[in-house]
Formats: C-alpha cells, sequence, structure tokens
C-alpha cells in the first residue's frame, strides 16, 4: 500500500464531530489525498455550507496528517456540490444505528426534509411530523414520531 493510500484510509477514518460514528469517508466528502515531498494535499467537499463542523474536521484531518509525519495542505473545494447521494451504503447504516434518519435519495420525486413522510429510524413508521427545520446542528432537522413518541433527527437531503 502506497503512503497516500494508507493517509487516505486515515483520513477517511476521522469521526465526524456531529454524528457519532460517521466517519468523513462514510459521508463521502473526502475527494483526493495525495502527497507531493513533505506535503500532504487533501482536498474536501463540505457537506453544508456554514455547517460548523467543516472547521472541526478541517483541524481533524490536519492532524492526522501531522501524526503521519506531512505537512497538511487541507483544501475546501465547492464544486462539483456535495450531495447527500455522495453518503455510502455504511454510512446510511450508521445513521440510521446512530437514530438518525439517513436521507433519501437527493432525486427521490415528492420526498424532500420539508415533505414527511420520513421513517422513523427506531420504529419505521412514518407517521411523524416537522417539528424544527433545525436540529441540534444546522445540517439536520428534528422530526418526532407519532408512533413511537420519540423525537429524532433526519440528516437533510441535498
Ligand atoms: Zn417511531
Amino acid at each position: 500500500m502506497t503512503v497516500a493510500a494508507s493517509l487516505g484510509d486515515l483520513v477517511r477514518d476521522i469521526e465526524d464531530p456531529e454524528l457519532p460514528h460517521v466517519t468523513i469517508g462514510d459521508l463521502g466528502i473526502v475527494r483526493s489525498v495525495t502527497i507531493h515531498g513533505a506535503t500532504a494535499t487533501v482536498l474536501l467537499t463540505p457537506t453544508y455550507t456554514g455547517c460548523p463542523a467543516t472547521e472541526q474536521i478541517r483541524e481533524d484531518v490536519a492532524d492526522a496528517v501531522r501524526s503521519a509525519g506531512l505537512e497538511p495542505d487541507v483544501r475546501l473545494v465547492i464544486s462539483p456540490a456535495w450531495s447527500t447521494d455522495w453518503i455510502t451504503e455504511r454510512g446510511h447504516q450508521r445513521l440510521l444505528a446512530a437514530g438518525i434518519a439517513p436521507p433519501p435519495p437527493a432525486d427521490e420525486p415528492g420526498v424532500t426534509f420539508v415533505d414527511p413522510p420520513v421513517a422513523c429510524p427506531r420504529c419505521s413508521s412514518r407517521r411523524t411530523r416537522l417539528i424544527s427545520h433545525f436540529g441540534g446542528t444546522a445540517c439536520k432537522a428534528t422530526y418526532v414520531c407519532n408512533a413511537c413518541s420519540e423525537p429524532f433527527e433526519f440528516f437533510k437531503a441535498l
């Protein structure tokens, strides 16, 4: 395995600061990891513009690069824009396991974050309703399930 490939694994294994047990690799935001001399350039596409987690992720990536003995050059790439379709299958499973409803495919007609039914991650009921467009973070909306009365967060589709 090349140094760039193993550093890539290290970077993709960093957990998102707001999504427990979901890595930035699961979210599909790591575009590339390249090494030139003593510098590692990591291109990231932020999930949501203005999401405060982005700065934290940048720092975590820079730390990972330094721990590999290289100088970090972490850049944000905003085009093409990140889409929830980039979340991997494992990422969907981990979001669900964390009690967060994963986003539907962005091109699925009639299903957007403002348009329930969103299935409850606990009991799968679609009798849910939106409480707040902004959950614990700007990236997620808060719903409540009418069937089991549990509130849950929904990762907004983009
Ligand atoms: Zn429920």
